[in-house]
């Protein structure tokens, strides 16, 4: 990181350059700046408790001394409290699991520890820092995928601290307890990293695979202590308490030393009416989906601009773009201008993406340290080296989903000592647009919670088999999974014959294990392959196949698009072949929706609030194929998919038609008025819960047969629910509100991509009616009580 060219102007320099790029007579388009303070870390002692040895081993890494929050969760855990520690990207998370667990094995030499992470390049980064610490007899070890069968017999045996994740534990560990039985016995810690990732349907499979790991554990006669770590969220406890079925203690406060950040929220300027009929840029969109010519710049132009000045002032700056075609668009739109400026300092900006080769990787990085390279658009901050910090400025093109994100990509910018800049630059989204408006969201008390439910039955009913396979499921156990709901599953599944029942407790009745994927509810995930090449690029869940792979589908990867030869559901694989064509594809549907039951309501007078299960069918009937950047259409193609049913929980409200007269919305404009109003709720649901609006579907109807009202229904898009509509019912006023802010905020007139079109809509975004949706939006916050314990303001 030395010779680094030295910055011509600090970040308050840059900003005040930026700001004052447009003419003197537009709107700034910095709608908020927060000035993140330098933080100096709190230091705390070695709690008494550490073992001498582990301690050493620490001081040899020049660690000094734990951070008060490090001790504080420690101190928990080694006290056999469940705890939970939710603070920022590189505020130390692992010393606090590694300080209890390590001392526990130095205490007792037979004691073991089980270290679960979601990505096997954590668990080996995790395992590279315990190997370092040097300790006698803890012999850390990996056991995934990768492990060599001759290995994993050693591992067993010898390892007293065992990395792996939760996959490895469901398909090998727990339906092998009985050879772990040793190492069952005898373990006294589970550390469960990047908790927050656990969430929605896999998240409700972890859930349980983590109390068949309790159960196999008391089985052997041990109860383990559970240290989670996570990033920061709203109510990590609760939500840690949902995932272990543990009471959980977390510690939220974050005391380890930062660097001054000033954090700019950008919106693009509206363009000039004139320019209006000229195409966009392509690409913005990661749905590359345009229903109208958009009203501002493009975040990607701008993000392009503001790369180019900080490149002028010898800044080095990082620039975050959600798809890789969008960082080569702002990375090449970045050298244009600079070589247009001085030629050849264009060659200073480069791309970056996962597809390079690890060396061409490692090159960039290193020009970029050495001052070589000064700008950079990347895709993800997950594909970064570890050594890359200590930018001057980052510049994010999008909000990229989760707070957990923004903050790990803004804090790739600050240099010890110095002072970073970060812009989030909004796209046309709804939740961008909400979010540049209001900056408590950003900067506040985190609303966003990871939400699961383990008591989905089609999660719980295979999981419950799962249980039963690895040892007989006792009336206690069922109590473990869950009580009540896990009684009916598990009577439904001895009426199925999968179960059967004995005075001793609930038998598997098959041969083999039962065929369980944690990402899924029903169906098994649609294969995406190459067909060139038979490479398989990822798989997609059946519920999302017909809308995303039906044949002639653009679909993207990893920011490369590609075109849907053949979706063959038989067999779960869609043929696909590389291609950029100037045309996106948008599925049209057909959806249903009937009331099975109400789990909960609130009566508001004219306004109604439920949560309870719908049957939603769905048919994909055919595609649009639309031209980039004008969004012309260019024709329309039938489809031949089946029906498909889906048993799901939803959130819905219901107005009398007289409240919404006597808001001003006349009859005629109820289905827009709705409607829009439906799209917008879903584009915000991400702000209260961790999902993305694909995991979300939505009806409206300006009379509905089981309410006979007018009503918007928000359901799951997954069999049995994941949570995220009970989450919308839970925080319903402050949802609503959020969604109302987002349309009003936007300036257009008729309603665009950044309020209230969504690019997932069955029906062409016909009819939406921005202003009426507001109306609609305040008839129901009206009338409904806020939001129990949510009030953010
Ligand atoms: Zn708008
Ligand atoms: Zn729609």
């Amino acid at each position: 990181m030395q010779c680094v060219t030295s910055t011509a102007f600090g970040p308050a320099e840059l900003l005040h350059r930026l700001r004052n790029r447009g003419t003197a007579a537009e709107v700034s388009p910095i709608t908020h700046i927060e000035r993140v303070p330098p933080r100096a870390g709190q230091a705390a002692p070695w709690p008494g408790w550490t073992d001498p040895t582990v301690r050493d081993a620490f001081t040899a890494q020049r660690i000094i001394a734990p951070w008060k929050h490090q001790a504080a969760a420690a101190t928990l855990a080694w006290e056999g409290t469940h705890v939970v520690l939710a603070t920022g990207t590189a505020s130390g998370k692992s010393l606090a699991y590694q300080l209890p667990a390590l001392s526990a094995l130095a205490r007792d030499p037979k004691a073991t520890v089980l270290y679960l992470s979601p990505t096997k390049a954590l668990a080996a980064d995790q395992l590279r820092a315990i190997a370092r610490l040097g300790l006698d007899g803890v012999r850390p070890a990996t056991f995934d995928g990768d492990t060599p069968r001759e290995e994993r017999e050693w591992v067993r045996q010898h390892s007293r601290f065992v990395l792996t994740n939760p996959d490895m534990l469901h398909h090998s560990l727990l339906p092998g307890h009985a050879r772990w039985g040793v190492f069952l016995r005898r373990l006294s810690y589970v550390v469960i990293d990047e908790c927050h990732t656990y969430r929605g349907v896999f998240g409700s499979h972890v859930a349980h695979v983590l109390r068949r790991l309790r159960r196999a554990a008391a089985r052997y006669g041990s109860s383990p202590t559970f240290i989670l770590a996570s990033a920061t969220s709203g109510d990590p406890a609760g939500a840690a308490s949902r995932l272990t079925g543990l009471p959980v203690t977390e510690v939220t406060e974050d005391t380890s030393p930062r660097g001054g950040v000033t954090f700019a929220l950008w919106e693009p300027p509206l363009l000039p009416q004139s320019t209006l009929s000229l195409p966009a840029v392509s690409a913005d969109s990661e749905f590359l989906d345009v229903e109208l010519p958009p009203i501002r710049r493009s975040a990607l132009r701008e993000t392009a601009d503001l790369l180019t000045d900080a490149v002028v002032a010898g800044t080095r700056t990082l620039a975050f773009v959600r798809s890789r075609r969008g960082a080569e668009v702002v990375a090449s739109m970045t050298r244009r201008s600079l070589d247009e400026a001085v030629p050849g300092l264009g060659d200073r900006v480069a791309a970056y993406r996962a597809g390079y080769l690890r060396e061409d990787r490692r090159a960039i990085e290193r020009s970029l340290l050495s001052g070589e390279l000064l700008g950079l658009a990347s895709t993800n901050a997950l594909e970064l080296g570890v050594d890359l910090v200590g930018l001057d400025a980052v510049l994010i093109c999008g909000y990229p989903g989760t707070r957990a994100s923004l903050w790990q990509q803004a804090g790739r910018a600050g240099r010890a000592g110095g002072e970073a800049l970060a812009v989030l630059i909004a796209r046309d989204d709804p939740l961008d647009t909400y979010l540049v408006h209001h900056p408590e969201a950003v900067f506040g008390r985190p609303v966003e919670a990871t939400v699961l439910d383990p008591s989905n039955p089609y999660v719980l009913g295979p999981q419950l088999c799962c249980a039963a396979s690895e040892a007989p499921l006792t009336d206690a156990d069922l109590e473990l999974f869950g009580g009540e709901p896990a009684v009916a599953a598990a009577h439904a599944l001895a009426g199925e014959g999968v179960l059967r029942r004995r005075p001793s407790g609930w038998y598997w009745t098959h041969r083999g294990r039962p065929d369980v994927d944690l990402r899924g509810t029903g169906g098994a995930p649609v294969a995406v392959v190459e067909s060139s090449t038979g490479r398989l690029l990822g798989t997609v869940d059946h519920g999302s196949s017909h809308v995303m792979l039906h044949t002639g589908a653009v679909y993207l990867h990893q920011g490369v698009s590609y075109v849907v030869d053949e979706l063959d559901l038989d067999d779960a694989i869609a043929l696909v072949h590389q291609q950029e064509p100037d045309w996106t594809t948008h599925a049209r549907d057909v959806t249903n929706l009937s009331v099975v039951n109400v789990r909960s309501y609130v009566d508001a007078g004219p306004v109604g609030l439920f949560l309870g299960e719908v049957d939603v069918t769905n048919q994909v009937v055919s595609y649009q194929r639309r031209r980039i950047g004008t969004g012309e259409v260019i024709d329309t193609k039938p489809l031949d998919l089946p029906v498909r049913e889906l048993r799901t929980v939803a959130v819905w409200f219901t107005i009398s038609p007289e409240a919404l007269v006597a808001a001003g919305v006349e009859p005629a404009d109820f289905p827009g008025a709705l409607h829009a109003a439906e799209h917008a709720g879903i584009g915000l649901l991400p702000l209260i819960a961790t999902c993305d609006r694909w995991d979300i579907g939505g009806l409206s109807t300006a009379s509905h047969a089981d309410t006979e009202a007018p009503t918007v229904f928000v359901y799951d898009g997954h069999p049995g629910g994941a949570g995220f509509a009970e989450r919308a019912y839970g925080v319903a006023a402050d949802w609503l509100r959020a969604t109302r802010e987002a349309i009003s905020a936007c300036v257009c007139e008729a309603g665009c991509p950044a309020c209230v079109q969504s690019p997932k809509c069955g029906n062409g975004n016909n009819p939406l009616d921005k202003h009426a949706a507001v109306k609609v939006l305040d008839t129901v916050l009206a009338a409904l009580p806020p939001s129990p314990g949510e009030a953010r303001r």
